[in-house]
């Protein structure tokens, strides 16, 4: 099946599957570590690479390519790689991509995890990272060195939803010949295509909103052929972290209702928010969707929806933060999301416990902010949870 001129969700549900003799409907689980040659000059080829085919599923895997192929064409990206978990996407493309002596400079406003791969990890390799507030663009242009390679960002950020200007951000990237990378594990293809607005490359958790309903943990890089098929792919098949086909599978038939899903995440939050807004207990609250959010123009011109993260602040401090949260029944204290299940979280004591105190108030995140990530329960039904303590 070629990709010319289907619609999103026509490809959400049909790129990529390769059937095979069996004729099944659904695409199958190909559960086998390695594969099997007609001769041994067939074996010869194929670890020479003068005949393309699968080897060994830490290489390619049928399954994993189905999801790979599926991914790239809702990103509208050449290529994609499947990774064992979001941080080792990011993780890859940084092995894959920079050398000693090469330079980040990423925002402020990442996933705590990214932060200290970025902090403690890279820098043992002579990997440098600057810090920069998201939408300060005359910070991002001071933080480029000669020797800068890569700038990273989220958006909308975790846990505060700030928005950047992609389209920006791309330009100042190819100015100093350096390659954007953005995050998009809080829209998906379905609500925001980064590389539609220059970028060079999106990295994912699977684990959110791919999957979408809690069960996997992956990840996964789209782009440029040469950047990720050759470069990129080759560090994971060298280095091993690679996706496994059954959770490859998952994440699969999860883009089969990818658009669905965020599309119902979006409207949930929108009415969580409007909720949240008027409620005498809570000082502030954080959701693109908002007009009073300060990217809410630059929201509406990137994205097709606005997602089901909702962050906002109780009066008050951590106590009265913690005492909403255990005063739900239904939602799930966790700190993942991107799930049918609501869940909500403290960032930080959970997220961002390891983040320091000093960068926690350079971005904002405050004791009394609390962040929920509304799943497609009965949205009366989260109100009403959430209400047992910010009524209180
Ligand atoms: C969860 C997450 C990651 C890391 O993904 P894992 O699959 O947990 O490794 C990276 N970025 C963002 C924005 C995330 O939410």
């Amino acid at each position: 099946m070629t990709n010319d001129n289907f619609g999103f969700d026509t490809l959400a549900v049909r790129s990529g599957q390769q059937r095979t003799s069996e004729l099944e409907h659904s695409e199958a689980i190909f559960a086998t570590s390695s594969f099997v040659f007609e001769n041994a000059a067939q074996a010869a080829a194929r670890f020479a690479g003068d005949e393309p085919g699968n080897i060994y599923s830490r290489f390619t895997n049928p399954t994993t390519q189905a999801f790979e192929r599926r991914l790239a064409a809702l990103e509208g990206g050449e290529a994609c790689v499947a990774t064992a978990s979001g941080m080792a996407a990011i993780m890859s493309l940084c092995v894959a991509l920079l050398q000693g002596g090469d330079h980040i400079v990423s925002s402020r406003s990442v996933f705590g995890t990214t932060t200290t791969l970025f902090d403690k990890y890279l820098p043992r390799f002579g990997i440098d990272t600057s810090w920069v507030g998201m939408n300060d663009l005359q910070e991002w242009k001071q933080a480029i060195r000669a020797n800068t390679r890569l700038l990273f960002l989220e958006t909308p950020s975790n846990p505060l939803t700030e928005v950047a200007d992609i389209s920006a951000l791309a330009d100042l990237a190819h100015e100093n010949d350096c390659l954007l990378v953005v995050d998009n594990c809080f829209c998906t293809p379905a609500l925001q295509r980064p590389l539609d607005f220059g970028a060079d490359l999106v990295v994912h958790s699977a684990t959110k909103y791919l999957d979408g309903q809690g069960r996997i943990v992956g990840g996964a890089v789209v782009g440029p052929w040469q950047l990720v098929a050759e470069e990129i792919f080759a560090v994971i098949r060298t280095t091993g972290p690679s996706l496994s086909p059954f959770n490859a599978w998952v994440a699969l038939k999860g883009l089969e209702t990818l658009n669905l899903r965020m599309n119902a995440h979006s409207q949930q939050g929108m009415q969580l928010a409007n909720f949240l807004v008027e409620h005498s207990a809570v000082e502030q609250v954080f959701y693109p969707g908002l007009e009073s959010h300060p990217q809410y123009q630059l929201a509406q011109l990137q994205q097709q929806g606005f997602g089901g993260v909702v962050s906002f602040v109780v009066k008050g401090g951590r106590e009265d933060a913690w005492r909403v949260i255990d005063a739900t029944q239904m939602l799930s204290i966790t700190a993942n999301l991107g799930d049918v299940k609501t869940t909500i979280t403290h960032p930080a004591t959970t997220t961002h416990g390891r983040v320091s105190d000093e960068l926690k108030r350079e971005v904002g995140i405050t004791e009394g902010l609390i962040r929920v990530a509304v799943g497609l329960e009965n949205i009366e039904d989260i109100v009403t949870d959430l209400s047992r303590g910010l009524d209180a």
